[in-house]
Formats: C-alpha cells, sequence, structure tokens
C-alpha cells in the first residue's frame, strides 16, 4: 500500500504505518501538549503506544483467522480506522469471509473484558466517566469499545461492511454483493464526512478514506467478475502492422500515420517477439534522436503474453510493470496481436452497460 512505512514484521507479516495514522498521532500528541504540557504528552504517548498495541492486536485477530483458512497475509497497514490486513486473497466462502471479519472485533471485545476483570471496571462506569480524571486502564477499555463499536458499523470495507457484505454474498453472489456493500460504504462515507465537518476534522478524514477504498475495491471486483471466463485472445486486437527491429524510426512514423493502430510489436531477427514501440516513445525518440535511429533503440522490450493466458493474470502483470500495452503470440512463439489496456477499459464500459455481454472469441 503506498504511502506507509514498514515498522516491523510478525510471523510472516509485514507491519506498516499508514501515513493518515501518523497524522491522526501527531494531532494527540500535540493536543495533549497544548493544554497540559511535557507531562501530559508523555502520558499521551504511553496511551498511544498502548493504544497501537490494541489496533495491532485486533489485525493480528483477522490474520490469525484467514490462516486457519489457509491465507497468507503479508502485510497490514494501520491506519484511523483500525488497519487495513491485505490478505493475499479473500475466502471464497461468504461464510469464511464473516469469520475472519469479525475475529478482529472479537480480539476487542476479549482485551475489554480482561481490563474489566483485572481493574474491576464496569462497562456503564467506563461510558459516563470523566474523561479528564479517567485512568489508563479505564481511557484504554473505552478505546477498544470504540473500536468494536466503530468498526462493526456496515460501512465497507471496514469490518461491518464486510460481515455485510459476506451476508449480502450468501443471497447475491459475489459481484453484486460487493457493488452494493460498496455504495453502502460510500453513503457512511459521505455521513462520516458530513458530521466531521461539524464535530471533528478525522471524521472527516476517516470518510474520505473509506470513499476511496470502497471505490477502489468495487472496481476491482467488477474487474475479477468480468474477467473470470476471459482469456487473452478475447481481449487482444491483432495487429496489422508489425515492425522490425533493424527499420528505421521512419518507417515506424510511416506506419503510425497511415493507419489507426498506435501500439507495434516488433519482430528481432530470428522473426520472434523483441519489442513494442507505442506512438508516446516513438515521438520521444524522433524528438531526441532523430528519424534515422533503429526501432530497436526506441522500443520497450517485450513480455509477451500467450493466446490462452486468463485475461485477469495478464492484466496484472501488464500493470506491475508499468505497461500499457503487451505483445501477444500465439503456441508457436509467433506474433498475432497486442493487448492494452485501453482495449480492457472499452470492454469493461460495455460491460457495465450490458453484463453478460459475449466477449468470448473463438
Ligand atoms: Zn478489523
Amino acid at each position: 500500500m503506498g504511502w506507509s512505512l514498514r515498522i516491523g514484521r510478525i510471523a510472516g507479516t509485514d507491519i506498516g504505518l499508514h501515513i493518515t495514522f501518523l497524522l491522526f498521532l501527531a494531532w494527540i500528541g500535540l493536543a495533549d501538549y497544548l493544554v497540559g504540557g511535557t507531562a501530559a504528552a508523555v502520558d499521551a504517548v504511553v496511551f498511544i503506544m498502548l493504544v497501537f498495541l490494541c489496533v495491532t492486536l485486533h489485525e493480528f485477530g483477522h490474520i490469525a483467522m484467514a490462516r486457519r483458512f489457509g491465507i497468507k497475509t503479508p502485510t497490514v497497514v494501520l491506519t484511523p480506522i483500525g488497519g487495513i490486513a491485505s490478505l493475499e486473497r479473500m475466502p471464497d466462502r461468504p461464510g469464511q469471509e464473516l469469520l475472519v471479519a469479525i475475529a478482529g472485533p472479537l480480539v476487542n471485545v476479549v482485551i475489554a473484558l480482561l481490563l474489566m476483570a483485572g481493574f474491576g471496571l464496569s462497562l456503564s462506569g467506563v461510558l459516563t466517566v470523566d474523561l479528564e480524571q479517567a485512568s489508563l486502564a479505564e481511557r484504554l477499555l473505552l478505546v477498544n469499545v470504540t473500536l468494536v463499536a466503530f468498526n462493526l458499523i456496515p460501512a465497507f470495507p471496514m469490518d461491518g461492511g464486510r460481515v455485510l457484505r459476506a451476508l449480502l454474498a450468501m443471497k447475491l453472489g459475489a459481484q453484486r454483493a460487493t457493488s452494493l456493500a460498496a455504495k453502502i460504504g460510500q453513503g457512511f462515507a459521505a455521513l462520516f464526512v458530513l458530521l466531521g465537518l461539524f464535530f471533528s476534522p478525522i471524521l472527516v478524514l476517516i470518510g474520505v478514506f473509506i470513499y476511496f477504498a470502497a471505490a477502489a475495491e468495487a472496481q476491482s471486483a467488477a474487474f475479477t467478475g468480468f474477467a473470470a471466463k476471459l482469456t487473452v485472445r478475447d481481449a487482444m486486437e491483432p495487429a496489422a502492422i508489425i515492425l522490425d527491429e533493424s527499420q528505421p524510426l521512419s518507417a515506424a512514423i510511416d506506419a503510425l500515420l497511415a493507419s489507426p493502430q498506435t501500439e507495434f510489436p516488433v519482430l528481432g531477427t530470428n522473426g520472434r517477439a523483441r519489442g513494442l514501440l507505442d506512438r508516446d516513445a516513438m515521438i520521444l525518440a524522433l524528438r531526441e534522436h532523430g528519424e534515422a535511429t533503429p526501432i530497436s533503440s526506441a522500443m520497450r522490450p517485450a513480455q509477451p503474453l500467450l493466446l490462452a493466458q486468463p485475461l485477469a493474470e495478464a492484466f496484472n502483470s501488464m500493470r506491475s510493470r508499468g505497461a500499457n500495452a503487451e505483445v501477444v503470440v500465439d503456441g508457436n512463439g509467433q506474433v498475432v496481436g497486442v493487448l492494452s489496456s485501453g482495449n480492457i477499459a472499452e470492454m469493461m464500459l460495455v460491460n457495465s452497460v450490458r453484463p453478460g455481454w459475449r466477449f468470448r472469441r473463438r
């Protein structure tokens, strides 16, 4: 996840701090310093470290439950809304997803019960306590109660929202459940922003965070659902013009101007795919090196995709390399076309108005 600092590793899981979590901590520390001076700031720092520990334990509740279903968790990132454990994959069964989602808040329930038993506290006593006079144990109990209550709000992708999605998925299937849960999540996000404007800037931050996280989840679920049964063959465009790496750049410019094609596979001397040359790279090379420069010095090396490769896998490999397009080859290694993110975007547009459109090609 971007905008986070790695601070350690436990049982195969990297722990990161999201920048907004640090802002949240800094805001609390500064507020206490301004009100009560150094002693109050030290007290606040100790308190914050313990809050941080409760949030981390909450995340490891999710992680431990996921591991029971054979799912590893490479990273966990702590944010003001309680942290995001990036599981390798989501459990296939809604029942398992529900258990993974609920395991985090359950850890805070256990911590709260231990604090109540250990320090002789009661829930009703803590909810009405004067915060100025509250002991550390009382404040920690309040934090854990708040963590449970806040995380159980059904604002996807918070825990309560994941529980909601799992319940919806039992009735509606994964894709529709995610889209519905994401819309509900964005509704809550808008509400948080509105309430936050009057009561707390942190709530505004949380609302914005949830809004974009819900949108990202909905988009990725839509792509996975739509790409599930498709291969590279279904989404690629046949390459009408194929260039040769020994040709000068001027030949590529001529091809660009004479056709609607903007991405050109480039063959090596052995007739195999060597690279891909797109319009932007052509123009850049024309400006820097002139039209006589060989195509081989302007192209990007190819990492050919196979016709029969699953579309989601091919797209993820393109995206992880920051490539917008890639050469496609058949089983014999012959270049047959180009897969571009532009074409996939067009397919998703069609899919959004006509779900179930026949994208499969023979
Ligand atoms: Zn959680």
